[in-house]
């Protein structure tokens, strides 16, 4: 039987690619996840780990795109330029971003994709590209999407993806105040997979706090407290090695078996 959702991880880490041995095991590429709900075909940001897959891989013979853009930081946009659908006279991207400080979905994108940063802009697609602002929420074919304001700098969007009584929460830049954030636990309440920001340690955050990133041990506490059935700590800091990384999660498993963190190319179907 077909899953109702099945998600795949392309781009963990935060801030900025990193390459090397050391980052092997979680990957290096920037914040993207493939994600098929129902009939329908999302798109979670657009980093560079858009690039890492061939996107007919995960969606065969597909060429309408739903991408959700938690926000326009370039970490979460660089793969967007060479995403193949857009240079396929087939191809339909249907791409969300919140409008904020008064730039549209569009302007946005068009900071990235024009001269001098890049070499063409976005109507030079052969495929279509379609902009929206982002509702509270919406619905995408038979596909529920719920939507709430992260606390970062310059704002960002949580998604909540439903279809099915199966949910996917994805909340990456995301710097919850405490370790109860009553609003985003009420959103994200027994979800099915949670997809949530857990840049830093607690001996690195003091020097940090404000950057609008979560910790690891908020972010376990945050997933529990939500009653997440499964939970993948995202947005992974770009100096943090894969051996830090396992470390974290043998002590992880020890607290809570369904919290883990996400790595590159992990696919997980609901
Ligand atoms: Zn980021
Ligand atoms: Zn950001």
């Amino acid at each position: 039987m077909q899953a109702t959702i099945c998600l795949k991880l392309l781009g963990v880490r935060g801030t900025v690619p990193v390459h090397g041995e050391q980052f092997r095991q979680f990957g290096g590429a920037t914040s993207s996840a493939f994600l098929r709900a129902g009939d329908e075909a999302f798109i979670l940001d657009a980093g560079t780990g858009l690039l890492t897959q061939p996107v007919g891989s995960f969606f065969p013979g597909r060429h309408h795109f739903t991408m959700l853009l938690s926000h326009a930081h370039v970490d979460h946009l660089m793969g967007l330029p060479m995403f193949s659908p857009l240079f396929d006279s087939e191809g339909r991207c249907d791409v969300y971003l919140k409008t904020r400080s008064g730039f549209s979905a569009q302007q946005q994108v068009e900071q990235l994709i024009a001269p001098p940063l890049w070499p063409i802009r976005t109507d030079a697609f052969r495929g279509e590209m379609r902009f929206h602002d982002v509702p509270p929420s919406f619905t995408v074919g038979g596909v529920q999407v719920d939507t709430m304001d992260s606390i970062h700098p310059g704002g960002s969007t949580i998604y909540k993806i439903s279809c099915e009584g199966k949910s996917v929460v994805y909340a990456t830049d995301f710097e919850p105040a405490d370790d109860n954030p009553e609003a985003f636990c009420q959103f994200a309440k027994g979800c099915s997979l949670l997809l949530l920001d857990a840049q830093y340690t607690d001996e690195e955050y003091p020097r940090v706090k404000g950057f609008g990133h979560s910790t690891i041990s908020r972010s376990i506490a945050i997933a529990r407290r939500c009653g997440a059935e499964r939970t993948l700590l995202v947005h992974h800091d770009p100096n943090r090695t894969d051996s830090q990384l396992l470390e974290f999660e043998r002590a992880v498993r020890e607290i809570d078996a369904g919290i883990s963190f996400g790595r590159a190319g992990e696919e997980i179907c609901l």
